[in-house]
């Protein structure tokens, strides 16, 4: 579990420079890794490694809080944009 503790470090070092509160612990974020079961929350792809993505980005004070954290693939969070979270809250395509 120490890659997941450097994971949510690095993350929170990003918040605290954001200014957003951060109310994180890593027992929230570790049970929000498990709820997700292995899959991306934006794809739904079974990825091995799962990256800490905030759903309303710290760009747009999005918190750094369990509400406001999802598991999603590298790939989606790096395409952490505006667009990507609007789809991804306004629901599934058939
Ligand atoms: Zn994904």
């Amino acid at each position: 579990m120490h890659r997941e503790a450097r994971r949510l470090k690095s993350a929170g070092r990003r918040a605290a420079r954001a200014g957003v509160p951060r109310t994180l612990r890593l027992a929230e974020w570790l049970a929000i890794l498990v709820a997700a079961g292995g899959r991306c929350a934006h794809c739904r792809q079974q990825v091995a490694d799962l990256t800490l993505d905030h759903v309303l980005p710290l760009s747009q004070d999005g918190p750094h809080a369990a509400s406001n954290i999802v598991a999603a693939c590298e790939g989606c969070n790096r395409r952490r944009n505006r667009a990507a979270h609007q789809w991804f809250w306004g629901g599934w395509p058939a």
